[in-house]
């Protein structure tokens, strides 16, 4: 492995890649001290490559940023982003507790050995037996979403003979201007408790009747990925509106308050999401502006983010295959991944940047769209991007690719998910091996 000092100011869309990214030795690109062709040839593609280094600093920037504007502070990582043993172990080893949304997510960071009182469970349809799970695994929150799940966490609560603290999440009617397939925070959603309809306020009841259930505070999560303070701005607005009614009209105190996650990254070069600090700023500023002027004390806060963690320190790499030129209308460029590794474009239209690994500042010399391998004419990763012209056999980077895309990976046509590196200081570890046509007939029964 080449071990250069990273040149990344003298990359394209340095601002998007890993934090470490640079050119190798050879002149190919190269994150956390290690050429990506190296990799390709050793590990084979597609392949996942995270950067320890970006998601340390991320991790750092995100508490350093928040803790500034409000020292009683927590972040959560949102599992869901990216999760397995090892990584949720990294996690937590940079001081970072846990947002889980599903019994699986729970048994993952137990299995890890995290520590269990940092884990707050959300879900909008937490079955009885993911919630037992959380009791048991001993959880810090259960982050209720809806009045019937009132009754489900204190029978599970009381099953155990232990006291569970539970949040409620709160749809606070906030458009969080992302697409509508991850918006959360509008009344027209499956997630949260309404405040104009009575719903959140029943459910706070409700939880501070019941013998189990410590209430312990607000959640709010507008969606994904927002861009704008605003809708952080108006949120926190109505949630400290809300704590204020609590406390004046039904003398509950509200001692924590979540406002999610969602902090945006950039997937294309022209992209330039709020800094760390900006979002704090809105977040908190607001919050100590309310708590002052409604005259409640400063919550706890925890925020939530996934992909504003891993997005950036992600890497995919794909091996560029067949081409095919329908002229006046499109070139083709197959690579061996595509939807069943990252659904994302298919899913949300999301769109992406590509590098080539092996001749990163090679010029743009014709409009392509580059296509996944699989069944479907939505598999497409990238419509319409200019890229040098590519060979069969050379390696295709696609950056901001850590958040939401292994994640949501399937086996659809009997793909195989792809292996995942960890990079750091030059050394490359395996963190998740590929899949093999063994594994993905593991479950038959014949
Ligand atoms: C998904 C999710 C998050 C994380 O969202 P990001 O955009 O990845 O930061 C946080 N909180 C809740 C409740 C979520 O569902």
């Amino acid at each position: 492995m080449t071990t250069d000092t990273p040149a990344a100011a003298t990359l394209p869309l340095s601002h998007l890649l890993p934090v470490t990214a640079g050119l190798s030795l050879a002149g190919n690109l190269q994150v956390g001290g290690c050429d990506l062709a190296d990799l390709a040839r050793e590990y084979g593609t597609p392949l996942y490559v995270y950067d320890a280094e970006t998601v340390r600093r991320q991790c750092q920037w995100a508490l350093g940023a928040f803790k500034a504007e409000h020292e009683d502070t927590q972040v959560l990582y949102a599992s869901k982003a990216f999760l397995n043993r090892p990584f949720a172990r990294f996690i937590a080893d940079q001081g970072l507790g846990f947002d889980a949304v599903s019994g699986g997510e729970i048994a993952v960071l137990q299995a890890a050995g995290v520590d269990m009182s940092t884990v707050y469970f959300h879900g909008n349809n937490k079955g009885p037996d993911e919630l037992a799970l959380a009791v048991q695994a001993g959880v810090g929150r259960i982050v209720i979403d809806n009045l019937g799940e009132v009754a489900l966490v204190e029978t599970a609560a009381a099953a155990q003979g232990k006291t569970q603290g539970v949040m409620i999440r709160v749809s606070p009617g906030i458009d969080g201007h992302t697409h509508e397939k991850t918006t959360t925070g509008i009344l027209d959603s499956k997630f949260g408790l309404p405040i104009s309809t009575g719903a959140a306020e029943a459910a706070v009841v409700s939880i501070v009747a019941a013998p189990h259930l410590d209430f312990r505070g607000l959640h709010m999560h507008l969606g994904s990925p927002i861009f704008e303070l605003e809708p952080y701005v108006a949120g926190v607005e109505v949630m400290a509106a809300f704590i204020a009614d609590l406390r004046d009209r039904l003398d509950i105190e509200v001692p924590e308050f979540s406002p999610g996650g969602g902090f945006a990254v950039a997937y294309l070069g022209e992209q330039e999401p709020p800094a760390w600090q900006a979002y704090a700023q809105a977040i908190c500023g607001t919050l100590k502006r309310e708590a002052d002027t409604r005259g409640f004390p400063l919550p706890h806060v925890t925020i939530e983010p996934g992909r504003s963690i891993v997005g950036r320190a992600g890497i995919a790499i794909y091996t560029v295959g067949a081409r095919k030129e329908v002229p006046g209308i499109r070139t083709f460029v197959s690579v061996d991944g595509g939807m069943a590794d990252n659904i994302r474009p298919a899913m949300y239209g999301s769109r992406y940047e590509a590098i080539t690994v092996q001749r990163p500042n090679a010029p743009a010399e014709e409009l392509i769209s580059v296509a996944g391998k699989y069944c479907e004419s939505g598999d497409i990763l990238i419509k319409d991007i200019n890229l040098p012209r590519l060979e069969t056999g050379e390696l295709l980077a696609i950056p901001a690719a850590g958040a939401y895309q292994l994640m949501m990976s399937s086996n659809y046509n009997m793909a195989t998910t792809p292996a995942v590196l960890m990079v750091d200081g030059g050394n490359a570890r395996l963190i998740r091996r590929r899949e093999t046509a063994d594994d993905l007939m593991a479950l038959d029964v014949d």
